[in-house]
């Protein structure tokens, strides 16, 4: 075998280089009009080693919204709640070849596909406990705590463009709630929506991305929240939707659970190891980031990270 330079800011930042006009291909989300004004040039590559050490290259402070990351989240938070029976009685383990916004089979079987489209995602939110903004709260909290940054919260605007234009969510929420799985009212949306609007760096995500491969083991090593059998079922899901119908290929090409955000970041888990976290807003057909797909590509062949 021959020595691979382990890695650094310098690795990540040719790797970046590489591929930073992959967002040529790629277009920025417009369907929820504040994201629209997001600038496609940014981007930014972060990799939390298994010993904890972060290294950042690109536009490292740059803050995007993590969008359908935010639903590994909600999961965590809903399964430690509930338990996984109490989550999955009225909800699939299955993949898709659909985009993550299909009404799939709410319309024939009721259930949502899985936790990690739209309509799970929002049945998942509307499972976690509390009045009124407490499950997003509880959300929020949750990411401060495993990027350990206190700072973090949601933007407003994004929340509020949402809300006006997500009339698709809306739809799928109706008719769960026709279908008997939520009983609340457009509040327990409210909360899908801010999740969706929580911001945060690459970085944030690299350091999200370790949680999960780590056993739910913060980076610096607190282990308030460990728990092996959650985080094999939170990368499971990652790895069979987390990229929605491109899910296959890229567990072909990539071959490690990921989760990404029409925000334009993308969440890795290399399991028992790092976390990677990429922002690039131009997205591809898939909604998945452009340039961010081909900067884990190119990390994962350097250094042979795929699980297969
Ligand atoms: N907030 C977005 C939506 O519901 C999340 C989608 C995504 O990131 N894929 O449409």
């Amino acid at each position: 075998t021959t020595d691979i330079a382990p890695i650094s800011e310098k690795v990540l930042s040719s790797v970046l280089e590489k591929n930073r006009t992959y967002y040529t291909q790629g277009k920025v989300a417009d369907y929820i009009p504040e994201l629209g004004k997001m600038d496609a040039t940014a981007i930014a590559f972060s990799v939390v080693t298994k010993d904890g050490k972060i290294y950042n290259t690109g536009d490292t402070g740059k803050k995007f919204t993590m969008q359908s990351i935010s639903k590994i989240i909600a999961l965590m938070i809903a399964v430690n709640e509930k338990g996984e029976a109490g989550v999955f009685d009225k909800m699939g383990y299955f993949g898709t070849d659909q985009p993550f916004n299909h009404f799939s089979n709410l319309e024939t079987t009721g259930k949502p596909l899985n936790p990690m489209m739209n309509a799970g995602a929002i049945y998942t939110t509307s499972l976690i406990s509390g009045d009124g903004e407490k499950p997003f709260l509880k959300i929020l909290d949750m990411v401060r705590y495993i990027t350990k940054n206190q700072a973090l919260d949601y933007n407003k605007s994004v929340f509020e463009s949402e809300k006006a234009t997500g009339h698709r969510n809306r739809g799928m929420f109706y008719l769960m709630k026709n279908n008997g799985l939520i009983s609340g009212n457009e509040e327990q949306l409210d909360n899908y929506f801010k999740q969706c609007s929580i911001e945060l760096t690459a970085e944030d995500l690299a350091k999200i991305g370790y949680f999960f491969a780590n056993q739910c083991v913060r980076f610096d090593g607190d282990s308030t929240y460990k728990n092996a059998e959650l985080a094999r079922l939170v990368q499971s899901q990652m790895l069979i939707a987390g990229m929605y119908e491109f899910s296959g290929e890229y567990a072909r090409t990539v071959g490690l659970p990921s989760k990404s955000g029409v925000g334009g970041g993308i969440t890795v888990s290399v399991p028992g190891k790092m976390g990677i976290g990429v922002f690039s807003p131009a997205l591809d057909q898939h909604g998945n980031s452009s340039a961010g797909y081909h900067m884990i590509l190119d990390l994962v062949k350097q250094y042979n990270l795929s699980l297969f």
